[in-house]
């Protein structure tokens, strides 16, 4: 890459909107460590509310276990929490948040309230039905959190993790077919609604995620260059 980071440019705060299995994480991932922006996942910071048996992640719990969401006023209140910690000043990429109007709407405030602004919403565009196949084999190094799957991405020596090598693999509760489709017809109902809302706002890009990793990512990296400017 060309040496871009965030240590001496201004925040640039993205969102990654696509259904389960688009590749949000990974994508974002990537970018955290190409630009030096922060992941923020509702998704993981909720599963380590449930871990941590905190009273947000008890109430959330069956809820992610059906596969629907979780009640804006947990989400939000998870979310401010973490965005009151200094490292998100650099820039945030938000995976899999907002998901409803609501948490959009809020999410804005937040922004307008910090002093800065989302400069880009991606749509990662799939096929709902990849993504059962997707979201179905997936599993990750419990140390390192690098992804895997059980078709499209193995370990190179089975069970060990290519990048840090921890045996510790992890698969999601809600990672199974039945539970996709939940997840699936929540993202139609409750999510994509979003991508009219940010395109009335100007700032939505759509890319093709049914393409090869490297591919999404090369667009990713375009949208977010422009971003910076
Ligand atoms: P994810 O890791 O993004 O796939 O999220 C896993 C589960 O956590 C979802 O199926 C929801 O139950 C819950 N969740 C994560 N983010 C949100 C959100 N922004 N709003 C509501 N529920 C969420």
């Amino acid at each position: 890459m060309g040496g871009a980071t965030m240590t001496d440019t201004r925040p640039v705060n993205l969102i990654l909107l696509g259904p389960p299995g688009a590749g949000k994480g990974t994508q974002a991932r990537m970018l955290e460590e190409k630009f030096g922006l922060i992941q923020l996942s509702t998704g993981d910071l909720l599963r380590a509310a449930v871990a941590a048996g905190t009273e947000a992640g008890k109430a959330a719990k069956a809820v992610m276990e059906a596969g629907q969401l979780v009640s804006d006023e947990i989400v939000l209140a998870i979310l401010k929490d973490r965005m009151g910690e200094g490292d998100v000043a650099k820039g945030v990429i938000l995976d899999g948040f907002p998901r409803t109007q609501a948490q959009a709407e809020a999410l804005d405030a937040l922004m307008a309230e910090a002093g800065q602004q989302i400069d880009s919403v991606i749509s990662l565009a799939v096929d709902d039905e990849a993504m059962v196949t997707r979201v179905a084999g997936r599993f990750t190094c419990g140390d390192c959190g690098e992804g895997y799957h059980d078709s499209f991405k193995q370990t190179a020596k089975a069970g060990v993790c290519d990048k840090c090598g921890s045996t510790e693999m992890k698969r999601r509760a809600d990672d199974n077919a039945e539970t996709v489709r939940s997840r699936l017809e929540a993202y139609h109902a409750q999510t994509a609604p979003l991508i009219a809302y940010y395109e009335r706002q100007g700032c939505l890009s759509e890319i093709d995620a049914m393409a090869a990793i490297k591919a999404v990512e090369a667009d990713l990296e375009g949208i977010v260059r422009r971003a910076l400017g």
